[in-house]
This record gives structure tokens, sequence and C-alpha cells, in this order.
């Protein structure tokens, strides 16, 4: 009688599935947490500055792949996706050692305990984590998360979305070359593969995505009482005070806009001036776009595409909405919409109705920051809240009178690209934070350490 061998030859135990299905990427994800080899600080260090080697090693293909998914242009791959994570990645190696520091706390307890007592605070990685990226900005979105998870020493599945195929089938090959394959893994496909996973027991999950997808992550991770980070969208909305450099804010927002042809999950959704700060916007807004794209911003290879035609069709949809100001040109062919600015946009517009993910700034006109105010707080917390504003009184309420995922006052988008600062949603934009030191708590359990001498 023939033994059965004791491993199949992808290392798997008999009868496990094949690490290619779901339930056996992460059977060998968990198989590699529990030897203990992602705790290491050297092990973590040894990944980063693999993903590392990866970003800079492959620019050119990541810049290519993201041209075929999204038409992309070379400066915003390199400075959104490639530089964007290798910073984040630099950043992390430089304090990663110092935030894994256990944390002493004074021992000063409800009962007396005897002399030489010690408490602290460690952070312990969580095991497996899986991270469900979007399309709109397929390498960042997908790469910094497993950073995090991997500094927080965590084996880490990684789903690319389906919408970009060549950044998903790129990462997918390369990933492999570059960081432990047995701790790291790719799995590509779309809503049935997201599915299948998420009937798998995780022990954190951060997905970036819509917000109808993200209730069926909560749904499905209540099962496992998986913890879930949910980085969703929203309307941005930005406040334009009256009496401010339309020069400068026009520029500003136009680049924050209409970069990736408006299909960034911070992007400025809509404005809200009042009547004559919009009127003098329009001109200013047309001078800065003509400045970023030229005169027929279709021939500019600065200006990116819509994903696909489902989205296109979507946002054409909305260009009804109010005057248009300039833009609205628009082909399906090319998957092209102009950059466009909707005037006198009523508040129960089409496009004030959903999250825009496109070309299209609309105005409402409002009386004042009041009324700016009121008309926030009317609405869903959104990812960002933005305004222009030199009054120091107006800066204060609204930080104190609405709530917003992050306040960023005078550059749309940087808030981003700090990261000390936590990047994450409230209420309806999501719930938990990651980016830096944030990723760390968000994939490490924060595990309460009391030491009580004996004698
Ligand atoms: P998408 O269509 O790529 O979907 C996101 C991910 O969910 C993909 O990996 C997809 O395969 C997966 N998915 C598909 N079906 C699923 C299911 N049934 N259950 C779970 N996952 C499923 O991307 P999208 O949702 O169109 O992305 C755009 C949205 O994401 C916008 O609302 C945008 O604001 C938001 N977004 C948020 C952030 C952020 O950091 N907060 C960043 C980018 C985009």
């Amino acid at each position: 009688m023939s033994t059965p061998p004791a491993t199949s030859p992808d290392g798997r135990p008999p009868d496990s599935p094949p690490s290619d299905t779901p339930a056996g990427a992460v059977a060998r994800l968990r198989a590699t947490f529990r030897t203990g080899r992602t705790r290491p600080l050297t092990w973590r260090t040894e990944q980063l500055t693999g993903l590392r080697a990866l970003l800079t090693g492959h620019r050119e293909e990541i810049a290519a792949a993201l041209h075929a998914d999204l038409r992309k242009p070379r400066a915003e791959a390199d400075l959104a996706e490639v530089d964007f994570t290798v910073r984040e990645i630099d950043h992390t190696l430089r304090n990663l050692e110092h935030w894994l520091h256990p944390e002493q706390v004074p021992a000063a307890a409800l009962t007396r305990l005897p002399p030489g007592t010690s408490a602290h605070t460690r952070h312990d990685p969580l095991g497996t984590v899986l991270v469900i990226a979007p399309w709109n900005y397929p390498v960042q979105l997908l790469l910094v998360p497993v950073a995090g998870a991997i500094a927080a020493g965590n084996t880490v599945l990684a789903k690319p979305s389906e919408l970009a195929p060549a950044c998903s089938a790129l990462l997918a090959r390369l990933l492999p070359q570059y960081v432990d394959p047995a701790a790291i893994a790719v799995l590509e496909g779309g809503g049935e593969t997201a599915t299948a996973l998420l009937a798998e027991r995780f022990d954190h999950i951060l997905y970036t995505g819509n917000a109808g997808f993200g209730r069926a992550v909560l749904r499905a991770a209540a099962e496992h009482l998986t913890p879930v980070t949910l980085e969703l969208g929203g309307k941005s909305p930005v406040f334009v005070d009256r009496g401010v450099d339309l020069g400068t804010v026009a520029a500003r927002l136009a680049r924050a806009k209409f970069a990736n042809a408006g299909q960034t999950c911070v992007a400025p959704d809509y404005l809200l001036a009042d009547p004559a700060t919009a009127r003098a916007l329009e001109g200013a807004l047309e001078r800065a776009v003509t400045e970023l794209y030229g005169p027929d911003p279709a021939r500019s290879r600065a200006y990116g595409r819509l994903v696909d035609e489902r989205h296109f069709d979507r946002v054409v949809a909305l260009l009804d909405s109010g005057r248009t100001v300039f833009g609205g040109r628009h082909d399906r062919a090319d998957r092209y919409i102009a950059p466009t600015l909707l005037a006198e946009v009523r508040p129960d517009a089409p496009v004030m109705r959903e999250e825009i993910f496109g070309p299209v700034l609309p105005v409402v006109e409002v009386t004042g920051l009041d009324e700016a105010i009121a008309f926030i707080n009317e609405r869903d917390r959104p990812l960002a809240l933005y305004a222009f504003t030199e009054d120091g009184h107006a800066r204060r309420r609204l930080a104190e009178e609405t709530s917003s995922g992050g306040l960023n006052f005078g550059l749309p988008v940087a808030h981003l690209g700090i990261p000390e600062l936590p990047f994450g949603g409230v209420g309806e934009s999501g719930s938990g934070r990651y980016h830096g030191r944030w990723s760390i708590d968000t994939f490490s359990h924060r595990r309460a350490c009391l030491d009580v001498p004996l004698d």
C-alpha cells in the first residue's frame, strides 16, 4: 500500500484546495502566518523594500498599464501611483521600528499592585488581511494598503479591480517576483471572486470602492466577526468664499477636479458660492482648464478618459443638469468627456443626486457661509470638505459645525499626500483609516500587557 505524499507539489497539505482558489489561497496565507515568519522587523522591511523595487523597476510597464486601462497621463501615473506609493513605503521604512515600540503606560491601578509592576501596549499583527481595490488608482489603492498590512506583520491577499485589467494582470505577475509569495498573494477577478473571497474568514478586510459593494463586504464580514475598513466615496463639496483670489482658486480646483478625468474619490464634487463669486469663477476656471489641457482637451496627452462605457453613459446623463459654461463635448467611442463646468445648478438636479466621479463640476449658488454649512449638513457626510476662505471665523465654523473624512483649506486632494494624516471617511463615506502609522493601527491589535512581580 502506498502512503499519500505529505504535501502536494506546491507545498499544500494533501486534499487542501489549490492555491489559486479563494479557499486555497487563504489556507496557504494562514499557514504562513502561523509559522511566525511575518513577525520579525527584518521580514517586514524586506517586503517593503521589495515592493519599492517593483515600483521603481517597472515604472514604464506600470505607466503603460495605466494608459491601457484609463488612458492615464504619464505625469499622473508617476505622481499619483508610483511616486505616491514609494513615498508611503519610504515613510514607513523610516519610522516602522519606532512605531512598533511597546508603549509603556503608568501602572497606577484601581487596586493596589506590588512595586515593580509595569504595563504597556504592543502592536500584534492580526493574521491574514484581505485588500479589495478599485480601478481608479489601481496601483496606489492596492499597494498602499498592502504595504500597511505587511508593515504590521500580516499575510495579505490582494484583489485588484477587474475594471483595470492591465494593471491587475501586471501586479499579479510582478508581486510574487518581489515579495514573499507564501505571505502576499494576488487573486484576480470581479464580483464573483470578491464574493467567494468574502465567504472565507479573514482577520481584517480593507475595501475601497462604492458603498453598494461596501454593504456586501460588511454583511459578509459579520458572519466571521471580521473587522472592516471601508474606504468609500461621496460628494465632496467646495465652499468658495467671497473676496478670495479666484485665479489661484481656479488653478487648484481644475487640477484636483479634472485629474484622472474626475475619477478620484476625493475630487471636488461640486462648488458652493454666492452668485457674484460663482459668476467670477466661470472665466477663471475656463482659463485654468485651458492652461492645463490646451484649447481642445481631447487632443491633450495630459487628459484621461472614462474607465468604461457604463461610467461614460452615467456621466453623460448628468450633463444637462445646469447651464454649460464650458465643456460638454463627449465621444463614446473614445470614452471622452470634456472638462465641464455647469452653472446655476439646482440642489435637486440629477448631477447633485449622486457622486459624479467624472469631469463635470456643478456650481450651486448659496447666499453665504450659513447656507453653505446648512447645505453640507443636509447631505451625507463627505469623504473630504474643501474651502477657500481667508476668514478665520469661517474656517472655525466649517471645522466645528460640519463633519467629513478630511477637512482641507486651500489645496484640494493634497491632504492625502501627507502620510502623518489619517486617510478615511466618516459615516456614508466610510469607516476606519490608513496611511503611515494609521495603517499600523488599522492592521494591528493593540494588546494590553501587564507584568506583576511574583515576589
Ligand atoms: P470597482 O467597480 O473596481 O469595485 C471595487 C472593488 O469591489 C473591485 O475590486 C470589485 O471587483 C469589487 N467587487 C465587485 N463586486 C463586489 C461585491 N459584490 N462585493 C464586494 N466587492 C465587490 O470600483 P468602484 O466601486 O466603481 O469604485 C469607485 C467608488 O470607489 C467611488 O464611489 C469612489 O469614490 C470610491 N473610492 C473611494 C476611495 C477611497 O479611498 N475612499 C478611493 C477610490 C475610490
